[in-house]
């Protein structure tokens, strides 16, 4: 793993929210810098970040829907902490602070944050990239064996945002903003039915939700593996669909149809 220049790795705490969200807690042992990523809400986040001893410094958002927001405004209240989000969301991120934009870098405590901006569920959406910690954070773009719904966006637009995803180091560890893993891995293996990775996962998420446990973090080079919607340009899911040689958008546009409809 590779480790930052103070050759410490950043804490991640994550909190169950609402039916599905995940709220994920992010912690500098260095500097105390502390933010809370997606929060849906305000009190369960202050908890814990109280519970951990840390004080919330910053608010960052993937995009601007309630259950990734509803939380500003009472953290900001309660903490001061400085509300981040993308640029052109601005008018409808609640308290946003500072803007960014594709490329724009974070800096977060002795760490760095790149922002990606991965447009399809919403216009305005972006990545989080904490490359020294391999971890992504990409709000309701990619989840483990998914992505998100297009409410926004085009299928070009999506399969494009996807692919910059992809192109991040297999370590990547990959902090979704919900817990689908279960259904989308079932809807995975109705199309791709001789993958092996795919149904050694759908195994493992079983046992995990049975026991009522995170699938998350999954790790990209494993979802490079299994996601049908990372593998559009692949032969595999090209006849999956009906469209042997198949442009790879048309290829994502079938898929997300199909899940749409599972
Ligand atoms: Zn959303
Ligand atoms: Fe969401």
């Amino acid at each position: 793993m590779i480790v930052n220049k103070h050759n410490s790795l950043l804490e991640i705490d994550i909190i169950s929210a609402l039916t599905d969200n995940y709220v994920y807690i992010v912690h500098d042992k260095v500097t105390g810098a502390t933010c809370a990523i997606d929060p849906s809400v305000a009190e369960p986040v202050l908890q814990r970040a109280a519970a951990r001893g840390w004080t919330l410094t910053h608010v960052l958002n993937t995009h601007h829907h309630w259950d990734h927001t509803g939380g500003n405004e009472g953290i900001k209240r309660a903490t001061g902490a400085v509300v981040i989000g993308a640029a052109a969301d601005a008018g409808r991120l609640p308290a946003l602070d500072i803007g960014l934009n594709d490329g724009d870098t974070i800096e977060f405590g002795s760490h760095e944050a790149t922002v990606l901006a991965v447009p399809g569920h919403t216009s305005g959406h972006i990545a989080f990239w904490f490359s020294s910690d391999s971890a992504l954070f990409p709000g309701d773009t990619l989840f483990s064996v998914g992505c998100g719904r297009l409410f926004e966006g085009s299928p070009a637009q999506m399969w494009h945002s996807l692919q910059r995803l992809r192109c991040l180091p297999d370590t990547t560890r990959v902090y979704c903003a919900h817990e689908y893993t279960l259904a989308n891995a079932q809807f995975a293996v109705s199309l791709d039915k001789e993958n092996r990775a795919l149904q050694r996962r759908l195994q493992a998420v079983k046992k995990l939700r049975a026991a009522k446990q995170s699938t998350l973090p999954t790790l990209l080079g494993e979802e490079k593996a299994i996601n049908p919607f990372l593998m559009a340009d692949s032969p595999t899911l090209q006849s999956a669909v009906g469209l042997v040689d198949g442009d790879p958008v048309q290829v994502f546009a079938m898929i997300r149809r199909r899940k749409d409809l599972f």
